[in-house]
């Protein structure tokens, strides 16, 4: 189950806490020290842990808290709202464009679930939002990609604008705009090409593709499982093409959780969905109240 080392460290620490008439500092400060050894094992940002934890304790030290009737619950309650805090507080809607099609860009790197999160992307603007998307095929580096996409098409009943591998990317774009014109999509999805690592050729592509018309979201997709150097590869690509978004997928593996709390406090961008499986309906908005939640027990 993701999480379900830090969940464990966490509640434990709570636990301790949770029913004390009197909270000193002492015992905040002893809180605090297990809260940030097991968001450092769970591959927490070490940044990130630190303004946590200093966030929390001056809040958790606070004459009001301290002086509550119930400071064990206060001090979770401050842990809990700093945690939600910390993933984004709300949930994060798709934006949509005024002017239809909206355009969404797909980019990540390979094997981190990019092609699998435009179908089922595709699914959820269809079946939630009730539009009518168009899947456009612009990873020609890898011919499977294609293969892929259009075999997701088929099985979702949506299609697919390919031109094969001989055509550049940003050619493809181009004629898939035409097309979704002509044919009513309402939404188009480009699944870009996924490099084995960020190089230039990979982003000055994506900025061309950028250039023929401003998407109106970037998705970043990451391996929630590859901890901190999802969140690197977040970076890299949020400065250099920019991203307005974010999809962790692999969120029902066993992620220790470092991406998940470390991502929107690095990048500043939200985590708009996550993967929770292979299958088509596997995308669920990420939720960090609830996230916060599940993990605090
Ligand atoms: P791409 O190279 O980034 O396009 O990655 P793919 O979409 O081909 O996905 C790589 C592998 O990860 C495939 O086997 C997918 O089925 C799997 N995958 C993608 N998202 C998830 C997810 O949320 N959970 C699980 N368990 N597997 C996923």
């Amino acid at each position: 189950m993701a999480f379900e080392g830090l969940a464990e460290r966490l509640q434990g620490t709570i636990s301790k806490i949770k029913g004390k008439g009197k909270v000193t500092e002492q015992d905040v400060k002893e809180m605090m020290r297990e809260v940030r050894f097991a968001l450092i094992e769970a591959d927490v940002n070490l940044k990130v842990v630190k303004s946590f934890i200093k966030r929390v304790s001056e809040r958790a030290i606070g004459q009001d808290v301290m002086k509550s009737l119930t400071p064990g619950q206060q001090v979770i309650k401050i842990v809990k709202d700093e945690l939600t805090e910390l993933m984004g507080g709300e949930q994060s809607p798709i934006k949509f464009s005024q002017k239809p099609p909206t355009v969404i860009l797909m980019v990540g790197l390979q094997g981190a679930g990019k092609t699998t999160t435009t179908g089922k992307l595709a699914n959820v603007l269809r079946k939630k939002y009730n539009r009518k998307p168009l899947l456009v095929a612009a990873d020609i580096y890898r011919p499977a990609a294609i293969k892929q996409l259009q075999t997701l098409g088929d099985q979702l009943s949506l299609p697919v604008f390919a031109l094969g591998t001989e055509v550049s990317p940003v050619d493809i774009v181009r004629q898939a705009l035409e097309h979704a014109k002509e044919e009513h999509h309402d939404v188009v999805l480009i699944d870009t090409a996924g490099r084995l690592h960020i190089d230039e050729n990979l982003m000055q592509e994506l900025k061309d593709i950028r250039a023929l018309r401003e998407p109106d979201e970037v998705f970043l997709v990451v391996d929630s499982m590859t901890g901190q150097d999802a969140v690197n590869v977040a970076n890299s690509f949020n400065e250099a093409v920019g991203i307005t978004g974010v999809v962790l997928t692999k969120l029902d593996g066993d992620t220790r959780g470092g991406a998940a709390l470390s991502i929107r406090s690095v990048t500043e961008k939200p985590i708009k969905f996550v993967g929770m499986g292979e299958k088509m309906d596997a995308l669920e908005p990420f939720h960090p109240e609830r996230m916060a939640s599940r993990i605090l027990g």
